[in-house]
Parts: structure tokens; C-alpha cells; sequence
């Protein structure tokens, strides 16, 4: 009989400890596997040279380390972005971009395959819920990037594939695994979690103690109009959830970022300047404004097929106006949207 082998990454220091004490070793260990997964990003126990041989055969015969395979890679001509294309166990595909900039490069991870909040701007939306991924998943996106990239990951975005805050647990494990002193030596200062707005969980996010910075994607500061765009506004109205925004900051004391996608006639007009001057009044904020990136390569119908982008100079208008009312905005550029790796254009084809 086959036994079903122990899968270690996605397992917590603690567990990796618990689980070599279990198996009758040392809980040492439980270190050493943590720091060979994690920080040397090791795909096979053989490379695991400070473990004695025997140990090393028999993990091979119980457990496991690998949870995702790398199915293809494309970069980005213009920009430098490179997006890559992994599999589950179960054959869904996800995706993970790497961003690099000067003086950093940044990691884009998916937590779950698919989403299931039906945001109409955005292609993930678009394709439906699979499942969440685990830990380890949402990890080996990041070994997977490491060991193919010449320089060094320095920050870390969950604004992949996903709502992060439904895939809770697992979200806040990836975050403690990456975290670790043992491991990749990102602190979570480096690392933003995005969400739609899960009012509940923004709370207990906060509640955990984590320390990662907090996007919000905001889009609109209206209930109606974003209620129209993120069907998630009916159940968690943005008063609520900006509420437990201003929890989360002043628990972690660190500034929100409001994500704001650039519609045309939808979020751009003068009273959503104004509303968002506002609003920055009211919560220690930045605004991230991204250009509408096209959902051309979904052939999407109904609301979707409707959505248009702001203008560049209407762009260009509304984040100086709101620079002159000493906001801190960044207009994000539409970095890999050559080869759809732009935010809100992943969509991987599954199975
Ligand atoms: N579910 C989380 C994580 C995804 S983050 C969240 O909603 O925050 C992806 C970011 O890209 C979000 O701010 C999302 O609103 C934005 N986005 C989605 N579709 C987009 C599109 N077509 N063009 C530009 N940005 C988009």
C-alpha cells in the first residue's frame, strides 16, 4: 500500500518541530528542514546536507516538499516583468509577477485559484472560485520566482490571483513562514495584503499582530457606484469596512493604501476627488490610482464589457489635484500588460 507521504512546506516552524518529534527525531530537526525549505529553498531532501543520510531516506519515503509545478514563463518585452505559470497538484493553474524596479523587486502572489467576489473590472473575477491555495502554495510561488531570478525579492504583495482575507488562515501562515528569522528574511513591514474589503476579517487580520501593510481596493467612495462595480459592497458596505480600516492602521501604525482603478464617468469625476480628499482626511492613507487595464483577452459581456479607461490626462489631472491637497498618490503604471500579468489580468486558463 501506498502511504500518503507528509507534506512539510506550508507547515510552521512550530509544526515542522511537532512533526520531527512525532516522527521520533529531534526536534532540531524540525529547524533544519524549516531552514533548507524555506531559506535554501530546497526542492529535495538530498540536498539537505547537515541531515544524517538515513533521515534523509526516510523522508523521502514520508513526506514531501514540493506542492506546485512550474508549467511556463513569460516576460514582459517593455517593462521587465516576467510572469510565471505554475500548477497545482490537482492541474489548476495560477500565476505569480515578478516586478522589478530599481531599487527593488517586488513579488505579486495569488492566494486562492480563481476568486469569487465577481469584481466586474478585473479578469480573475471573471473566471470564477476554484479553492484556496495553502500555505505552501502561496509560498512556493515565492521559492519558485527566487530561484529563477537573478536578483533578490525584496517585498511581497498578495494581489495575485484571490481575496486573500477569505483565504484567512493560510494567508496569515504564508505571512509568519515568510517572516520567520529562519527563513527568507522578508519582514512583513515589506509585504502588503490587498483586499477587497472583508470587514470582519480586516478585524481580526489586525487582531493577529501581523505587522504586513493593509491595500484596500477602493475604486469608489460612493456605496451605489461601488456596490455596481464590487457586488462584495452589498454585503460589506464600504462605511464598515472603512471602519475597520482605520482599526487596522492604528493597530499596526502603518498607512493604508487605497487601490483606486480609474473608470471612465464611473470614479473619475470631480466629486470623487472630492470624496477622496475627504476620506484621506480621515484615515492615515495613500491612494494607489491604476490605469483601467483591459479585459479584452476575456471577451467579457454585460457591465464588464462596458467598463472604459479614464483617459490618460484626466489621469495625469486627478492625481495632481489630489497632490495638491498633500495627498501621497502613486499612479501605478500598466507594468506587464503585454503579456496580461497587469493587475486585475490574471486569469489563468485551468482545467
Ligand atoms: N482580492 C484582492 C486582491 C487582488 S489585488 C483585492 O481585491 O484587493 C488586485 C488589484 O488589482 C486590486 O486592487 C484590484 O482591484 C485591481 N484590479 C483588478 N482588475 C483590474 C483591472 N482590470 N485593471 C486594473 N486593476 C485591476
Amino acid at each position: 500500500m501506498m502511504i500518503k507521504k507528509e507534506i512539510l512546506k506550508g507547515k510552521t516552524l512550530e509544526e515542522l518541530r511537532q512533526w520531527a518529534e512525532a516522527s521520533g527525531e529531534k526536534k532540531f530537526r524540525g529547524d533544519q528542514l524549516f531552514n533548507w525549505i524555506y531559506n535554501k529553498m530546497a526542492v529535495s531532501f538530498d540536498e539537505m546536507m547537515n541531515i544524517p543520510k538515513e533521515l534523509r531516506s526516510k523522508l523521502n519515503d514520508t513526506a514531501e516538499i514540493n506542492v506546485l509545478n512550474w508549467v511556463g514563463t513569460q516576460e514582459s518585452k517593455t517593462e521587465g516583468t516576467v510572469k510565471l505559470l505554475l500548477q497545482t497538484a490537482l492541474g489548476h493553474n495560477i500565476e505569480c509577477v515578478i516586478i522589478p524596479e530599481e531599487e527593488r523587486v517586488t513579488l505579486c502572489v495569488s492566494t486562492q485559484v480563481g476568486c469569487p467576489l465577481d469584481c466586474k473590472f478585473c479578469a480573475t473575477g471573471l473566471m470564477g472560485y476554484k479553492r484556496n491555495l495553502t500555505a505552501g502554495e502561496i509560498f512556493e510561488q515565492y521559492a519558485i520566482a527566487q530561484r529563477y531570478y537573478d536578483r533578490r525579492i525584496t517585498n511581497i504583495v498578495y494581489m495575485g490571483m484571490g481575496e486573500p482575507l477569505l483565504n484567512f488562515d493560510n494567508t496569515v501562515k504564508s505571512l509568519d513562514i515568510f517572516s520567520e528569522e529562519l527563513s527568507t528574511g522578508i519582514s512583513q513591514k515589506k509585504i502588503t495584503v490587498s483586499t477587497a474589503g472583508i470587514a470582519p476579517r480586516i478585524y481580526d487580520f489586525a487582531d493577529t499582530g501581523i505587522k504586513s501593510k493593509l491595500a484596500l481596493s477602493l475604486h469608489s467612495c460612493f456605496e451605489d457606484i461601488r456596490t455596481l462595480i464590487m457586488p462584495i459592497n452589498k454585503k460589506y458596505p464600504l462605511k464598515d469596512v472603512l471602519d475597520a480600516c482605520k482599526y487596522y492602521g492604528n493597530k499596526t501604525k502603518s498607512r493604508i493604501t487605497f487601490e483606486y482603478v480609474m473608470l471612465k464617468g464611473l470614479n473619475d469625476r470631480d466629486e470623487d476627488l472630492k470624496a477622496l480628499i475627504k476620506l484621506t482626511r480621515r484615515i492615515q492613507s495613500k491612494i494607489n490610482i491604476i490605469p483601467f487595464n483591459s479585459l479584452k483577452h476575456m471577451n467579457p459581456d454585460g457591465f464588464s464589457a462596458e467598463l472604459v479607461p479614464t483617459p490618460q490626462k484626466r489621469i495625469d489631472e486627478f492625481a495632481q489635484i489630489l497632490r495638491d491637497n498633500d495627498i501621497t498618490v502613486i499612479v501605478r503604471d500598466t507594468q506587464g500588460s503585454d503579456i496580461a500579468a497587469a493587475c486585475g489580468q490574471l486569469a489563468a486558463v485551468t482545467t
